[in-house]
């Protein structure tokens, strides 16, 4: 059985995208083409924009998921903040006409130029990851006579059973302050003179199946945000970080936890904590999903160029490389494949789907029984979040074209770029 969802199934034997034909768009546009379905998109933010109303909450958009300008404008629409780790993030927040009061900045190495552009935009908050960062971060507002308000990344030393490259709440990983350090570490903030401590954050890693690592985050950050109001350290909300996972259709895979189950879960272990220990004030919580809001919203279309019949081995060689979509190369992930339009006279085979690419890394799939023919498209399943994003340019390909579909309407939301676009600024020295 195909692995479909509600905004992305056969009608007609052809792959749709909500009602429009994935054929006529790889047909019209070209391939390779990452195409999105803002029906899609609305929904999986309103899954934790509806599991909040009515409580103090903000969801930040983990942008770097995918920070297509067409995506971040109907997100930003619809009411949402949105995490960044670049200055460059910032700027496209402020292209959509985003509100910078909704900002939160997350990442290890923020330079002193990125510091000062957004407190120059006045956002809400730097998710601070060391003691030399709040440092730096107090120098840099001080100089423009502003006050920084922070939150600390604290590590909360739980096993969130993902893969290595994308588990980060661990003792032994590059992020976040840990959690026996970070009692000394708010000490140090709160004498800062230009620091304004506001809250606490954690993101732990990411495509959790399951809550439960979550919730024994959110265990630890309450017991620490205790402790702090002992000493008179009040924090104002609480940033559980994002990582929620997503079905990508592999066999044998638990579903992921229901964003709606996982907030109701995590609310109620909040409340109680509040009327058991404080006045009823409400904390302010603060999610950064981004793969749960864009995962499974986009598909990379790729046209089949050759069947290469090996020895040991079928070689699928299709249009789309690992500079397209870097996540299988990267972590070893699991795609879905499937035929925009699933031939029934054609015999199956087992195939490795591969790129262009000279690397042996440049695979998109192993193993996969297909039927398919040389310029057949196939779509690359649930490649929203973390595929254009993590493109490159290597081999000198131009990044695909990017589609937004509305109905049975499609827009161009990103011109493919072209080969003289990726050496117009190198110069050759005479
Ligand atoms: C990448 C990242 C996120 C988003 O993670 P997802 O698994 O895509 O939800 C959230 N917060 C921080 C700090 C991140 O680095």
């Amino acid at each position: 059985m195909p692995h479909t969802t509600p905004y992305f199934d056969y009608h007609d034997g052809v792959l749709h995208a909500e009602t429009t034909a994935l054929s006529s768009v790889a047909a019209h546009y070209g391939t390779p083409l990452y195409v999105y379905s803002k029906a899609a998109l609305l929904h999986n933010f309103d899954a934790y924009a509806d599991a909040c109303s009515g409580r103090p909450a903000l969801v930040c958009y983990a942008m770097k998921a995918n920070s297509n300008l067409a995506i971040l404008d109907l997100l930003a629409r619809r009411g949402a903040g949105f995490d960044i780790v670049s200055g460059g993030e910032l700027l496209r927040v402020l292209a959509v006409g985003g509100d910078p009061r909704k900002v939160i900045f997350s990442g290890v190495g923020k330079s002193v130029e990125e510091m000062r552009l957004a407190l120059s935009h006045d956002i809400l908050c730097f998710n601070v990851e060391s003691i030399p960062e709040l440092h730096r971060l107090n120098a840099v507002a001080g100089s423009m006579g502003k006050t920084a308000r922070i939150s600390l990344r604290v590590n909360p030393n739980v096993d969130a059973k993902t893969h290595p490259y994308i588990a980060t709440g661990l003792k032994a990983s590059k992020f976040g302050v840990a959690f026996d350090d970070a009692m000394d570490t708010y000490r140090v903030a709160a004498a800062l003179p230009h620091l304004e401590v506001a809250g606490i954050d954690c993101h732990i890693g990411s495509q959790l199946l399951d809550d439960a690592p979550l919730l024994e985050a959110l265990d630890k950050l309450i017991d620490l945000i205790d402790d702090l109001a002992l000493e008179g350290i009040v924090l104002h909300h609480l940033d559980i970080g994002g990582g929620l996972g997503i079905d990508y259709g592999e066999a044998g895979e638990a579903p992921p936890v229901p964003v709606a189950d996982y907030l109701g879960r995590l609310f109620h272990r909040i409340d109680q904590w509040r009327r058991e220990r404080h006045d009823g004030v409400p904390i302010k919580v603060i999610f950064e999903p981004g793969r749960s809001i864009v995962g499974n919203t986009g598909v990379l279309l790729t046209t089949v160029e050759y069947l290469k019949k090996g020895e040991e081995k079928n070689f699928c060689v299709v249009d789309a490389a690992m500079n397209d979509l870097m996540r299988p190369a990267l972590y070893q992930a699991w795609m879905g494949v499937q035929p925009v339009q699933p031939r029934s006279g054609t015999s199956a085979d087992l195939y490795d789907v591969v790129g262009p690419v000279c690397e042996s890394g440049d695979w998109l799939a192993h193993d996969r029984i297909l039927s398919a023919e040389p310029g057949d498209v196939l779509a690359i399943m649930s490649a929203g979040a973390y595929g254009q994003s993590m493109a490159s340019n290597y081999n000198t390909r131009g990044r695909a074209a990017e589609v937004l579909i509305d109905g049975a309407t499609a827009h161009l939301v990103r011109e493919r770029e072209q080969a003289a676009d990726l050496f117009a600024l190198e110069k050759v020295v005479k």
